[in-house]
């Protein structure tokens, strides 16, 4: 086992030499490759004069890393349930989260570890579609568009009916849950079940994994956008409720005319 030079990293087989038993990691090649540090001023160089090159950048990469981490912990103090490493919810703390994921290590002994978080409110929570190839093959969502729940019905049937289909064998390059959200900052959270660009064949055991995951994702959204449904009936409920309130004590002469139809038009927003 050997170290990288300017990090001290440990290096394997996969290390670059700068001069005579001298070695650095890929990554801090790398970073003096974009500095435009070449093979022969990496050898004419100091340690401390490469290092002073790019440890500002190091440094920076340590510092988001550390966030990273501290944001996954964060969240894996929740207990929250998770679809694999693909989808996290904590409902009691009203949140869910995108782990990302990065394939971590060597060609062989690789594996996908989760690197960051993005974390999202629930009750943020509108509408979904999932796209395969960019074609929409179910979709859900709340508003005047999908009055009384969900459009395309249970999306475990539409999926279901798609995995069932083994004798159509297609190649998809992508499938991706865009989760659309009652929000300004982040309107659109997209979740791609593998990286945009591989091609997958349907009949393959791992696309019927990435599927099954993406039908469990699209049923637990489901669940919260009927939450969320019932939870907007009850402010207009609410609202329906408070007039009746104002209509009482207009009746009991304890609020005038005047001001019943001013909160009236308050309330219902007319
Ligand atoms: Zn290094």
């Amino acid at each position: 086992m050997s170290y990288c030079d300017i990090c001290g990293a440990e290096i394997g087989i996969n290390r670059y030499s700068i001069g005579k038993g001298r070695w650095i990691c890929p990554k801090c090649s790398h970073l003096l490759d974009s500095k435009k540090v070449g093979f022969f001023e990496r050898r004419r160089l100091s340690t401390d004069d490469l290092k002073a090159k790019i440890m500002p950048q190091i440094n920076s990469e340590r510092i988001a890393i550390d966030l990273a981490q501290n944001r996954i912990q964060q969240f894996l103090r929740k207990n929250p349930t998770k679809i694999d490493d693909f989808f996290w919810f904590s409902e009691k703390d009203d949140l869910f989260a995108i782990p990302e994921q990065q394939f971590v290590g060597g060609l062989f002994n690789g594996k996908k570890e989760v690197v960051d978080v993005r974390v999202y409110k629930i009750s943020n929570v509108i509408g979904y579609k999932v796209i395969e190839d960019g074609i929409t093959i179910s979709k859900g969502g709340l508003g005047r568009a999908f009055v009384g729940g969900i459009l395309f019905g249970e999306v475990g049937a539409v999926v279901g009916a798609i995995t069932g289909e083994k004798k159509e064998n297609k190649k998809v390059t992508e499938l991706r849950i865009d989760i659309e959200m009652n929000d300004t900052a982040t309107p659109l959270v997209t979740l791609s079940m593998f990286t945009k660009g591989l091609v997958m064949s349907t009949d393959n055991m791992t696309y019927t994994y990435y599927l099954e995951n993406l039908r469990k994702i699209a049923s637990t959204i489901n669940v919260f956008l009927k939450r969320n449904e019932s939870k907007d009936c009850g402010v207009v409920l609410d609202k329906f409720e408070q007039v009746k309130k104002y209509k009482d004590l207009l009746d009991s002469g304890i609020i005038t005319q005047e001001e019943y139809d001013k909160k009236r038009k308050e309330l219902l927003e007319l």
